[in-house]
């Protein structure tokens, strides 16, 4: 039994956790969240619950079963599209994501700060920004956006690699809960490429959800970037705004949240679902297919088995 550290308790890392696992090593996560799921991300406020990260998935009934682990319902307003079809988390996506870290050892509020080769030549030791306490591991695996792991390895005098040529959009997303009634029968739209907005859901009539009319927000790759060093005040009355014209109703609100995703989407992922970097270190992500979490997940999985096999 080998003692795996996964740094990010995202899809990719829950994916490798639950195989690793399976197949009798001791697997530990550390997540700088205060809880697992990274981008399937969640906010359960006083107007209700939004995703505000992953929306939907696409996937066929037999990859819903075997990722949902009986957990996703079909969403019948996402049109089919070669034999697949759009499946939702219910509660929320978050939930699904915590139904996966059930029975891990996942560690939140532990952000990974430096990364050294172990003691004996062997492994790699890591240390943490909110705790002195170290951990020592036989292998390890990163899962966290490759910005994000870039100067990690370096710290620790390893190249990156293909790494570098991984390339992100950024996301805004507004959660919003208008004062005035929302058009009858809208469920959801999906804007063009470069249009400011992406994509608007109304939460509240997703499969499994309820509670008051709130809608899920999301801005376009431009708009996002050219907007991206906006206070999220700004941000959220600019996407009120723009949402309002789109729906044709008014832009006040009863609430409203606008949340920053640095490192959203992969616009330029590596092609290959993992990269070993060094001996007992390895790289996984959704860097390597693409963003989606059915790509995500199936990156998870080449990890585990890439480490099983050492
Ligand atoms: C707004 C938005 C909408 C999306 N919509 C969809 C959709 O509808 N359908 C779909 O299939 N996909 C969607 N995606 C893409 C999907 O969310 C991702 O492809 C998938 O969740 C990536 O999972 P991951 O585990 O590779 O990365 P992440 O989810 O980013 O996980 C990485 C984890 O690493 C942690 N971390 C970072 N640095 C450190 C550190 N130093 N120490 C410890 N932990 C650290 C982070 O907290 C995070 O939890 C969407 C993404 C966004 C942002």
């Amino acid at each position: 039994m080998n003692k795996i550290a996964i740094v990010g308790a995202g899809v990719t890392g829950l994916s490798a956790a639950r195989s690793l696992t399976a197949a009798g090593h001791a697997v530990t996560l550390f997540d700088k969240g205060r809880r697992p799921g990274g981008r399937m991300a969640s906010r359960e406020g006083m107007a209700g619950s939004f995703d505000h990260g992953v929306q939907y998935l696409r996937a066929t009934a037999a990859e819903a079963d075997a990722i949902g682990a009986g957990q996703l319902l079909p969403w019948p307003a996402i049109a089919p599209h070669d034999g697949s079809g759009g499946w939702l988390a219910a509660p929320t996506f978050n939930h699904l994501a915590r139904h996966w870290a059930n029975g891990l050892d996942v560690r939140c509020s532990h952000t990974v700060s430096t990364l050294q080769p172990g003691a004996t030549g062997r492994g790699w030791q890591l240390r943490f920004a909110e705790t002195d306490a170290v951990f020592d591991c036989d292998a390890l695996l990163l899962t966290l956006p490759t910005p994000q792991a870039i100067p990690l390895l370096a710290a620790a005098g390893v190249a990156p690699g293909r790494l570098a040529e991984v390339r992100y959009d950024p996301n805004w997303t507004l959660m919003w809960t208008p004062a005035d009634p929302l058009p009858a029968g809208f469920t959801h739209s999906a804007g063009a490429a470069d249009a400011p907005l992406a994509w608007i859901a109304r939460e509240d009539l997703k499969p499994g959800r309820s509670g008051p009319p709130r809608l899920t927000v999301q801005a376009g790759a431009r708009w996002s970037t050219t907007h991206l060093e906006l206070p999220a005040e700004t941000a959220a009355l600019e996407l009120q705004a723009l949402a309002a014209r789109q729906l044709g109703i008014g832009s006040s609100s009863l609430a409203a949240t606008a949340h920053r995703w640095r490192y959203a989407f992969v616009s330029q992922p590596l092609g290959e679902p993992v990269l070993t970097l060094g001996r007992d270190l390895h790289y996984a992500s959704d860097a390597g297919l693409g963003s989606r979490v059915t790509l995500a997940w199936q990156a998870g999985r080449a990890a585990a088995a890439r480490i099983a096999a050492r």
